[in-house]
C-alpha cells in the first residue's frame, strides 16, 4: 500500500512538475492553504488553477480557509521587509505548521511543501521550518529542493503547454507592491 503524502501546493506553476514526480510513488492528496496571497480574486485564480491540475490526474484537494487577516496578523511588523528577509520564514511557518497539523488529523504519514520551487526561495530555510513541524506533529517531512532536478524547466514547459495562469510576484500586498509599486490600489 502506498504511503499518503501531503502536499502543499502554493500554486500551479510550482506545483505541476512536483505533483507529477510524486502522484505515482504514493497515495498523494494536495492541501491548498495560501492566505498570504492578495487580493482575495488572485487567491481565488491561482486556487481555480490548481484545482484544474489536480483534476487532470485525480488528484484530492483539501481546500483550507482563506484567513488572510490571521495571516496578517501572523506577519505584523514585518511589513517593511522585502522579499527573502524576514518576513518570508514567519510566512513558510505559518502554512507548514497548518500542513502537517492537517497531516496528523487526517492520518497522512507524509507531508511536504512545493515552496521551494520558487525561484526565490531558500530550500534550507523551508526545510528547516518542515523539520520543525515534523516534530511539533509528529508525520514525517519530506522536503528538497524541488526547483533542481530539471523540474523548474519541466514546470515551465508543463504549464505553458496547459496555459496555465503564472502570476508575476510572490503572492502577499507587500510582495505585490514591491513588484508594482505603480499600483497605488495597493495598501502595503
Ligand atoms: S514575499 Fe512571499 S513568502 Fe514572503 S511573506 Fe510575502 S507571500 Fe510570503
Amino acid at each position: 500500500m502506498k504511503e499518503r503524502f501531503l502536499l502543499h501546493v502554493c500554486c500551479a506553476p510550482c506545483g505541476i512538475a512536483v505533483i507529477d514526480g510524486l502522484r505515482s510513488s504514493y497515495d498523494l492528496w494536495v492541501l491548498f492553504y495560501n492566505p498570504n496571497i492578495f487580493p482575495e480574486t488572485e487567491y481565488q485564480k491561482r486556487k481555480s488553477e490548481v484545482v484544474r491540475v489536480c483534476g487532470e490526474w485525480g488528484i484530492p484537494m483539501i481546500d483550507e480557509d482563506y484567513d488572510a487577516s490571521a495571516w496578517e496578523e501572523e506577519v505584523k511588523g514585518l511589513e517593511k521587509e522585502k522579499e527573502g528577509g524576514r518576513r518570508c520564514p514567519v510566512c513558510f511557518r505559518y502554512r507548514l505548521f497548518r500542513t502537517a497539523e492537517t497531516a496528523l488529523e487526517l492520518g497522512f504519514s507524509v507531508f511536504g511543501t512545493t515552496l521551494s520551487s520558487g525561484r526565490n526561495k531558500r530550500a534550507d530555510i523551508i526545510d528547516a521550518i518542515g523539520m520543525e513541524a515534523a516534530e511539533r506533529f509528529g508525520v514525517r517531512y519530506c522536503g528538497e529542493d524541488w526547483k533542481k532536478g530539471g523540474r523548474q524547466e519541466l514546470g515551465k514547459k508543463m504549464i505553458a503547454e496547459r496555459g496555465i495562469y503564472r502570476q508575476d510576484y510572490c503572492g502577499c500586498r507587500f510582495s505585490l507592491k514591491q513588484r508594482h509599486p505603480e499600483k497605488e490600489s495597493c495598501p502595503a
